[in-house]
């Protein structure tokens, strides 16, 4: 399986795979295929010989796979953990059910999940679809959106005081 025969098979026959890609003994932790090394402007990194499958393991400048962090959070889409991961803007919480799972938080730089990151709920209703409105950001401020997006794309504009309101009630939840 992979082994010593493959490399050697490899060796003769470079044009079987990418120079760049070498064949490892690691085992893909989503579908358990064997794993490519490649190294990128950010490093090394495994991944899937089978490039429909999207596993991916970073890799340490010693070249130790460098695994995601366990937390004690659960993520609330599917209930599966949350790992701590590191992206290029540093890390984040993110669902250990990835690639399936796409949920993922902002941390603070105590590793604690920011509340803020998420969108709020709120009690306004869509007047499109019925569903309820969630206080979202964008670069030119908040806004209330419908939580059915990305099947309805309403959008509701409110003033700066809804927007307080909004936030302090949301505030004085999350803390109880
Ligand atoms: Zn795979
Ligand atoms: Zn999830
Ligand atoms: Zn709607």
């Amino acid at each position: 399986m992979g082994g010593f025969a493959d490399r050697i098979l490899y060796f003769f026959c470079p044009r079987m795979q990418r120079p760049q890609a070498k064949q490892t003994d690691e085992k893909c932790p989503i579908c358990g295929k064997p794993m490519l090394q490649k190294t990128s402007r950010f490093g090394q990194y495994l991944v899937c010989s089978d490039n429909t499958c999207k596993g991916k393991v970073n890799l340490s400048k010693d070249g130790e796979k460098v695994m995601p962090e366990q937390t004690n959070e659960v993520c609330d889409k599917c209930g599966a953990p949350m790992v701590i991961r590191t992206g290029r803007r540093g890390k984040f919480l993110a669902c250990s059910a990835y690639p399936k799972c796409k949920n993922t938080y902002s941390i603070d730089a105590e590793g604690n999940k920011v509340a803020s990151s998420g969108p709020i709920q709120t009690d306004h209703v869509c007047d499109k679809c019925g569903k309820k409105m969630v206080l979202r950001s964008s670069k030119r401020g908040y806004f209330l959106g419908c939580s059915g997006y990305p099947k309805c794309r309403n959008i509701v504009n409110i003033s700066d005081e809804e927007i307080a309101q909004i936030k302090a009630k949301h505030d004085a939840q999350t803390k109880a």
